[in-house]
């Protein structure tokens, strides 16, 4: 039996951050990922000056390739504005591989399945032993399912379902573009550029919104290649998009339990206006580190609900 005070179930950025917060503090974990780093996730990969700063990252120091991300250009409603924004945009492989490696902790690349309690210590497949378990699995944690489903029951409502590819793009012109509601989507579509001559485009939105009208996601990816094609974007290149599912914020009940914690999409957390996730996986997973290092409440208060704001007023992000 391995043991640890903390084990962490994830090593994505809410697992990574949570693990690197417990070590500045002189405080054991390892973290259990069912795949080897560098691994893929689907994500468009963009993220806010507020997760540089709770990462406390400078843009120059990241080893690989971040874009900053100066101007936005929002369609909505037949109409098109271009505003000023500061955002950035990384490669998920290259970032959580690099976030996890950051933390210094011992990662094993284990699938965690059976979970239970024995003498005050939760056990994890007959293998692990700790004191403090924390939940960073994403959508299909088996942290969530085993202790957290009935405590915090996740509201279809709040089910997005998101698709995306990563694409080679000539237009070098750095602007983030945003469509919302088109076709009647419940939700947005992207193409957000990358270092190195590529874009991520994606469309997501709310799935039982898609359900009332009958609509698939593909079908917005399909209106999604055409808009494309604008950006002298191959449509060869828009076939074979990934899809994936996650849950937006709703506080249906508590993220802990004794000494368990749920963070980043384990606990539901993408903010409810665009689905962004990296932020409130990175600040939730720094709290429960704080929460397990102080002996204090796990409080999600301070984790961001809405994105827009500070997108569009980046002076306040
Ligand atoms: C198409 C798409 C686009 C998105 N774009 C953005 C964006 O641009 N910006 C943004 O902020 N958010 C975006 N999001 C949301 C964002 O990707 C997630 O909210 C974020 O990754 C959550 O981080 P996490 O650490 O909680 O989970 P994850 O990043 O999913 O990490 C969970 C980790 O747990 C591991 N794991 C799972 N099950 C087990 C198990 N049983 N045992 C051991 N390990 C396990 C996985 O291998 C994984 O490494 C997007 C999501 C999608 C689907």
């Amino acid at each position: 039996m391995i043991k640890s005070e903390t084990i962490i179930i994830g090593g994505g950025p809410a697992g990574a951050s949570c693990a690197l917060e417990l070590k500045s503090r002189g405080r054991q974990a390892v973290i259990l990922d069912k795949e080897a780093f560098p691994r893929s996730k689907l994500c468009a990969g963009w993220i806010t000056p507020a997760v540089l700063r709770d990462l406390a990252i400078q843009p120059q120091d990241y080893p690989y390739g971040m874009l900053t991300m100066k101007r936005l250009q929002i369609n909505v409603f037949g109409r098109r504005f271009t505003l000023p924004t500061r955002q950035y945009s990384i490669r998920r492989d290259e970032f959580d591989s690099w976030l996890l490696g950051r933390t210094g902790v011992t990662v094993f690349t284990h699938q965690a399945r059976k979970i239970h309690k024995r003498d005050g210590s939760y056990i994890i497949d007959d293998a692990f032993s700790c004191k403090y378990l924390v939940g960073a699995g994403g959508t299909f944690c088996p942290v969530y399912t085993a202790l957290f489903k009935d405590i915090r029951p996740r509201a279809p409502e709040s089910l997005v379902l998101a698709m995306e590819k990563e694409i080679p793009c000539s237009t070098k012109d750095n602007l983030s573009r945003l469509w919302f509601f088109e076709h009647g989507l419940p939700g947005y579509a992207w193409c957000v550029p990358k270092e190195g001559g590529c874009v991520n485009a994606g469309v997501g939105g709310s799935y039982s919104g898609m359900k009332k009208k009958h609509m698939s996601i593909r079908s917005h990816w399909d209106s999604l290649t055409e808009k494309l094609e604008n950006l002298s974007i191959d449509s060869r290149e828009c076939s074979a998009p990934r899809g994936y599912a996650y849950y937006t914020r709703q506080d249906t009940g508590p993220a802990d339990l004794n000494t368990a914690y749920l963070v980043g999409d384990a606990a539901g957390l993408a903010t409810v206006d665009m689905g962004e996730g990296i932020g409130p996986a990175v600040r939730s997973g720094i709290l429960a580190a704080r929460a397990i290092a102080d002996g204090k409440r796990y409080l999600l208060g301070s984790v961001r609900r809405f994105s827009l704001r500070d997108i569009l007023l980046p002076g306040r992000a």
